[in-house]
């Protein structure tokens, strides 16, 4: 199945040949078609699958083919999504695929001005991609009116529920007109979820991809049994042993990740931390600097790690294991992308032994230890 054969317009096709997309992925070949011919979808699928295509290319499709017919220039889609690297990602899918089509869409999302944000909007938009916050806010400020969307997103609906949306949300739905399609996406279906999605959706179509365990066995997953003290050296002795290597590293707090990305600056390694007390213009600062390169090592938390998709990363190291053991996979789920070969690396202490226990009654297999000496 090509993406021609799925009836994708000329403007977006040849987008998409500029970007090499060969072919679609599987949750791109199953529901582009449903989404075309308008039903609403129920998408089981963490990033890394090709979901924001999924849902941008049929957006960017119908928005154009509506507006042929002459509609005016108000916001026709909507896509809740919960972080703002997040919502940045997304907005900048639409700019790719959209790139050969009259569509304007727009992000928002809090923590910087809004001035920006409401310039764009008043000189219209098709597409809005927005955390549930500053949508709210800037609903009430009349700058936004979600009376005219035909197409609802709710990306990542779990996380939203984890990070303490769900109130937001509640506030949201009623004021998105009745007849629209929606489109709801989580990676996992606790009941709460699957409530809220029943409650939502209009006959849905699901969609599945890849549960969580399968799409990680392209990725090679080491551990290392270290004490809490020792894990700093290690972590420098393994980052000193190949000083070309792009490295992600994952702390479980904000203070980690600061005193983490100290040490390694201290010991002659560049690198740089994000997270969520970081200014959003510091956060994509140092997110360009690693994409680019210009910063080898970044140490992130999981909500700011969030959905980031950095082409070929070779290696992400877990400095200290996830609370969550579904993170687990979410965090290595950043290496070992699009065919490329992926390394992770797992410090494990006493303390985490519990955790590691879970993490590997989820992914149905037992970690390689590897042994560290000084
Ligand atoms: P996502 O799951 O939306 O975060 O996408 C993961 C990555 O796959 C992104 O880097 C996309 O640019 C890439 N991607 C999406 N669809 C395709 C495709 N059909 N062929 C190749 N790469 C793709």
């Amino acid at each position: 199945m090509t993406f021609k054969e799925l009836n994708i317009i000329e403007p977006i096709l040849k987008a998409l040949t500029e970007k090499e997309y060969t072919l679609p992925t599987p949750i791109q070949a199953q529901a582009i078609p449903v989404l075309l011919n308008n039903r609403d979808i129920l998408g089981c699928a963490q990033t890394g699958t090709g979901k924001t295509a999924a849902f941008a290319i049929p957006i960017i499709q119908q928005i154009i083919q509506e507006r042929e017919s002459g509609k005016y220039r108000d916001i026709k889609a909507l896509i809740l999504t919960p972080t703002r690297e997040l919502a940045i990602q997304i907005d900048e899918s639409f700019t790719d695929y959209a790139k050969y089509t009259p569509l304007r869409h727009c992000v928002i999302f809090g923590g910087v001005k809004q001035k920006s944000q409401t310039d764009k909007l008043q000189k219209g938009v098709d597409v809005l991609i927005a955390t549930p916050g500053r949508l709210l806010d800037l609903i009430n400020q009349k700058y936004i009116s979600l009376n005219s969307i035909s197409h609802f997103v709710l990306d990542e609906a779990d996380r939203m529920l984890d990070m303490g949306f769900i109130h937001d949300i509640k506030r949201i739905l009623p004021l998105l007109p009745r007849d629209r399609q929606t489109l709801f996406f989580s990676a996992t279906m606790p009941p709460v979820i699957a409530t809220l999605a029943k409650s939502i959706l209009r006959n849905p179509v699901k969609v599945e991809v890849a549960p969580v365990s399968s799409t990680i066995d392209t990725i090679k997953q080491y551990m290392y049994f270290v004490e809490k003290e020792e894990k700093k050296r290690l972590l420098v002795k393994l980052l000193n042993k190949d000083k070309e290597l792009s490295v992600l590293v994952f702390s479980r707090t904000k203070h980690g990740a600061n005193k983490i990305a100290q040490h390694l600056c201290k010991e002659g390694i560049e690198s740089d931390a994000i997270h969520g007390n970081k200014s959003q213009n510091a956060r994509q600062r140092a997110l360009t600097n690693f994409k680019s390169r210009a910063t080898r090592v970044l140490i992130a938390t999981d909500i700011a790690a969030r959905g980031i998709d950095i082409e070929q990363l070779p290696l992400v190291i877990n400095y200290d294991l996830p609370e969550v053991p579904e993170t687990y996979v979410h965090r290595i789920g950043r290496t070992g992308r699009a065919g490329c070969e992926g390394i992770s690396i797992s410090f494990c202490n006493k303390e985490e032994k519990q955790q590691l226990k879970d993490i590997q009654k989820l992914i149905g297999k037992t970690i390689q230890v590897l042994k560290y000496q000084e």
